[in-house]
């Protein structure tokens, strides 16, 4: 940085350097060696940030490697083009087909509270645009995700691919019967709101493992629950906050 600086700073009113005191002029200047182009610089670093300061640590999430990752995931990427202006406000936005990608601050929030590590195995329910299938798979081994409606999960798969998410697998189905091969997970985390809590999702936990879901009826407010697996025959619930999501919906059969 401060080699292009004085560069700049040298610019062209350069007047010709007297020879050496040895009398020697200077050898000729040699061309550089060809560099590869400098990455283009990411034009939404700076509002990210502000994102990650103002709207996760003012708001109270304090795990680091959750901070870190939200600072690095390009939310932009994940929203159709008519928002990209407002990628990094702390809102949900339409992603079309009625769906929403959630707040950062949510997907924050619940990332925090899985409290993941870096072997787990996840999985989630509700890919919609695939970003917190991102942001989940920054921080663990493997992301499982499955989403109802079709164009969404091809789109979803199509970013996270493009992206390098090499780490998270997209299913086009229902996710309230889970994903059943993979089983079990350490961790499940559902971003549409059920109206109970799906019963084979909890038996899909690892002993230990942890069920993020929110619970309540469509349109209204939900009650986002942790529920941790304790042994073969019961769980924990904690009870995390009021939210508002989308509605888990079913597959007609
Ligand atoms: N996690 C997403 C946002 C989720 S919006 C993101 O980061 O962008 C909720 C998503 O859940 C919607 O895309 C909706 O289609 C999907 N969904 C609703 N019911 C579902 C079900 N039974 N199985 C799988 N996906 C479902």
């Amino acid at each position: 940085m401060l080699t292009a600086i004085l560069l700049v700073a040298c610019g062209s009113d350069m007047t010709p350097l007297p020879p050496t005191a040895t009398g020697r002029p200077f050898p000729e200047a040699t061309s550089l060696p060809p560099t590869s182009p400098p990455e283009a610089a990411d034009p939404f670093e700076l509002e990210r940030q502000a994102m990650v300061e103002e709207g996760l640590i003012g708001w109270g999430i304090d795990d680091p490697a959750v901070i870190e990752v939200m600072g690095i995931v390009p939310r932009h990427e994940f929203v159709p083009d008519e928002f990209l202006s407002q990628a990094y406000r702390n809102h949900p936005l339409p992603i079309g087909f009625g769906q929403t990608i959630s707040q950062p601050y949510i997907v924050a929030l619940m990332t925090q509270a899985l409290d993941v590590s870096a072997n787990d195995t996840i999985l989630e329910i509700g890919t919609g645009s695939g970003y917190q299938a991102a942001v989940m798979a920054e921080l663990v081994d493997h992301v499982y995700t499955m989403e109802i409606i079709t164009p969404l999960a091809e789109k979803a798969a199509a970013t996270l691919d493009r992206l390098g998410y090499d780490n998270v697998t997209v299913r086009n189905a229902d996710g309230y019967f889970g994903w059943q091969e993979n089983a079990p997970f350490d961790g499940i985390i559902v971003t549409a709101a059920p109206d109970h809590i799906p019963q084979p999702l909890v038996e899909q936990l690892k002993i230990g493992g942890r069920l993020i879901v929110p619970v309540g009826p469509v349109g209204g407010i939900q009650t986002l629950w942790l529920v941790s697996r304790i042994n073969e025959d019961e769980v924990r619930t904690q009870n995390l906050g009021d939210v508002r999501f989308v509605p888990l919906t079913r597959e007609e059969s």
